[in-house]
């Protein structure tokens, strides 16, 4: 019914998708053409951190496109100077590269730590990562990612990437040798499940680079930008990392990411990394909107504070149906559930009447809630009763 109107036969076909186009969002609410309505705990994959269509990212990119859109990543730009400035003096870091998406700051990264491991490292390369972990879907960053079979999936690899056990510190010590150079993860493993690193597995791993003269890099594409309750998520954890990514939220929804370094990391010389649009004008003009919006007074309490109401919402629909309770950190959390009914529970939010629901199943016996970081207690709270019915329905069959 829905897609009638709509011939997407000219769309290359990379995922399935459901009959539906979204034709309008407003804060935690998708409406599609057929003007049916959604509460988005998706949110464009933890992208959309003030929500749909967000006023202040809206007037920016407005005010901004009236000004200047694209001078050339070869001169300076006031909005890229003003963002930087804001991420170094919220940060540990010294100096920020603007990308424009998640893997490609994670390739940059990747580029920093070889470049660094050659003038300072005598060649080092290798760049432990975990199992399970996700860092994007160019070439090298599959490779970086510990999805099975994604390190050959496009074979040759790129080479290099040695995987460990996520909060297994002897797997990481185990791998290292005198080509190793850094190590990377992502503070809590988003694609992979939800996992959290455990502050003693980050300390660790701190006092393992220390040791070997190692970089540690954090990939916070997802987790960083308030989505975990602190502005980044390595700040949990009292480590000091040496380079970080950003991506996602960073935007809050237009093609906006970054990498991060302390300025001892920054060896790049001029010519070995650019891009043409990194830095444009226009997407950091929203990124310091989006910016302003999370360092305002109380806004990250709003987050801690959805965040306790969702986990205990959560362990109490887990505790109802006997299920494997609930985990995360802020508002990137996952309800482990004690079958592979995942998929069917996702289907039927989407499909309830008269108001969908959406929700993301990374496994198939694990949920996953990303919503708005500006999500109110009254959407909270609607989605909590929701689920709980919907499991209800769907398990009596
Ligand atoms: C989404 C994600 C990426 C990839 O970002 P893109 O913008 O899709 O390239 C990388 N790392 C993590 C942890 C992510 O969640």
């Amino acid at each position: 019914m829905a897609l009638n109107e709509y011939d997407v036969s000219s769309l290359m076909d990379i995922t399935s998708r459901p009959d539906l186009v979204f034709v309008k969002g407003q804060g935690s609410w998708l409406e599609d053409n057929s003007g049916k309505r959604y509460l988005d705990f998706i949110q464009g994959w933890a992208v959309n951190c003030l929500g749909h269509s967000a006023p202040e990212m809206k007037q920016a990119l407005v005010a901004q496109a009236d000004k200047l859109m694209n001078p050339s990543p070869a001169f300076y730009n006031e909005p890229s100077i003003a963002l930087s400035l804001r991420l170094t003096q919220a940060s540990c870091f010294d100096r920020v590269f603007f990308a424009n998406s998640g893997a490609e700051a994670n390739e940059g990264a990747i580029k920093l730590a070889r470049k660094w491991g050659r003038v300072k490292r005598n060649g080092a390369y290798k760049i432990i990562t975990m199992d399970h972990g996700f860092h994007g879907r160019t070439l090298a960053t599959m490779s970086a990612s510990g999805k099975p079979g994604w390190g050959t999936m496009f074979a040759p690899q790129v080479d290099g990437f040695p995987k460990a056990d996520l909060n297994d510190l002897a797997s990481v010590e185990a791998l290292i040798d005198d080509q190793t150079v850094a190590i990377m993860l992502e503070p809590v493993q988003g694609e992979g499940g939800v996992i959290p690193a455990t502050k003693a597995f980050m300390q660790g791993l701190r006092r393992l680079a220390d040791t070997h003269n190692l970089l540690l890099i954090v990939d916070e594409v997802q987790t960083g930008m308030g989505r975990c309750g602190t502005m980044f998520a390595y700040q949990l954890s009292d480590v000091v990392p040496d380079i970080m990514t950003l991506g996602k939220g960073i935007g809050g929804g237009v093609p906006l990411a970054a990498l991060l370094a302390r300025q001892d990391v920054c060896v790049f010389s001029h010519g070995d990394q650019g891009g043409t649009y990194n830095g444009n004008p226009l997407s950091t003009a929203v990124g310091v909107a989006v910016f302003d919006a999370l360092a305002a007074p109380g806004f990250l309490d709003g987050v801690k504070a959805r965040a306790q109401q969702l986990q205990k919402g959560l362990m109490t629909i887990s505790g109802k149906h006997g299920m494997g309770g609930e985990r995360g950190h802020g508002l990137l959390r996952a309800l482990i559930l004690d079958r592979d009914d995942g998929p069917a529970i996702v289907e039927a939010a989407r499909t309830r009447a008269p108001e969908g629901l959406l929700l993301n199943a990374p496994r198939p016996n694990l949920l996953r809630f990303m919503p708005a970081l500006n999500v109110t207690e009254q959407e909270v709270a609607t989605m909590l009763k929701q689920l709980d019915e919907l499991i209800t329905a769907v398990r009596k069959g």
